[in-house]
């Protein structure tokens, strides 16, 4: 895709940028949120993983937000993932991704190797994130 995108937050332009060496996102350069498309995470290999922790709970609440969806400009939808305080935002109705506000990524990271912690069990943190967020699509997508 040429189109250009814009940050829905800011209005800035996405640039890409390959992020933690595993997915293709689209990241602001002004307040450094980025956008991960559905398709980019189609795309990534998947990893052994206990499939039970991400059905049913995953997402709890959703609202809509005021900010456009960087692909069609539709309303994204606020929702909060599961227990951990984390709000991100999405473009439900058409399934175009993702997005995160800086940091957010690197909260999920903590998240996960907290519980990787407290279940001593040896993770790899950045492999369990995106297992989520495929997670998080494929619930999504069954939902409709
Ligand atoms: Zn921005
Ligand atoms: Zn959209």
């Amino acid at each position: 895709m040429t189109l250009k995108m814009n940050c829905p937050k800011c209005n800035s332009v996405l640039v890409k940028k390959f992020y933690k060496g595993m997915i293709e996102v689209e990241a602001c350069p002004q307040c450094r949120g980025m956008w991960l498309d559905f398709h980019e995470l189609d795309q990534l290999e998947d990893i052994t993983f206990n499939e039970d922790e991400h059905k049913g709970s995953l997402v709890h609440f959703q609202t809509k937000t005021n900010y456009p969806c960087p692909n069609c400009v539709d309303e994204l939808d606020e929702f909060q993932y599961r227990l951990y305080d984390l709000k991100l935002d999405t473009c439900a109705r058409n399934d175009h991704g993702f997005w995160l506000d800086a940091g957010e990524d690197e909260r999920v990271i903590e998240i996960m190797q907290k519980r990787a912690a407290e279940i001593h069990r040896k993770i790899n943190a950045e492999a369990e994130w995106k297992q989520m967020l495929k997670g998080m699509h494929s619930f999504l997508m069954k939902k409709k």
